[in-house]
């Protein structure tokens, strides 16, 4: 009986170490690289950075993160002249909004974070008394009129209207041209 006792214990605790160990690995995998950096090693990169700065060599890899929708974007490219002969300090006394995630010669590893959706999404909004598609320029949080459709506000449901005025979210002209369609023959 107590030889099976203790064989039942080590069988359990093999099943919650291994179970961890696959939950572990999951969630690792899950979580991109800039995600998991904690703060601590941030700073330890910054300590160790103070020597270094920008050239025209360094390579500047960039992390876009959008709010609304949550989707990030990545980017990598050689360093802007307004980056090189800058230090770590310099560069974030300038980039306020940038959060250094690594610095050196070689590569720097910066994120943006802006409130808004990405570029991807469409959003159909009332501007004056017609529809307007409105769409995310890339890199900031700057919104610019894609498309003018000449769909009246006029007629359109109240509750619709409501929503417009906010403006409604497509992932495409197609869905949105739809949209209009079913609008224009509710009329
Ligand atoms: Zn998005």
């Amino acid at each position: 009986m107590r030889k099976h006792a203790k064989l039942i214990v080590f069988m359990i605790c093999v099943v919650l170490v291994s179970a961890s160990a696959v939950s572990g690995y999951l969630i690792a995998k899950k979580q991109p690289r800039v995600v998991e950096r904690k703060a601590e090693e941030v700073e330890a990169v910054a300590a160790g950075a103070d020597a270094d700065t920008i050239t025209e060599q360094t390579i500047v890899n960039l992390y876009t993160k959008y709010q609304m929708c949550n989707h990030k974007s990545f980017s990598s490219f050689p360093a802007t002249e307004d980056m090189q002969g800058l230090s770590l300090t310099e560069f974030q006394k300038q980039y306020t909004h940038t959060r250094v995630l690594e610095f050196s010669e070689d590569s720097i590893v910066i994120e943006n974070t802006f409130n808004c959706y990405c570029p991807k999404h469409y959003q159909l909004r009332k501007n004056g008394s017609l529809l307007s598609v409105y769409r995310t320029r890339e890199g900031s949080d700057e919104q610019y009129i894609y498309y003018e459709t000449n769909v009246k506000t006029y007629g359109i449901d109240e509750d619709e209207l409501k929503a417009l005025r906010v403006g409604k979210l497509f992932s495409s002209m197609d869905e949105i041209n739809a949209y209009l369609e079913k609008i224009k023959t509710g009329d």
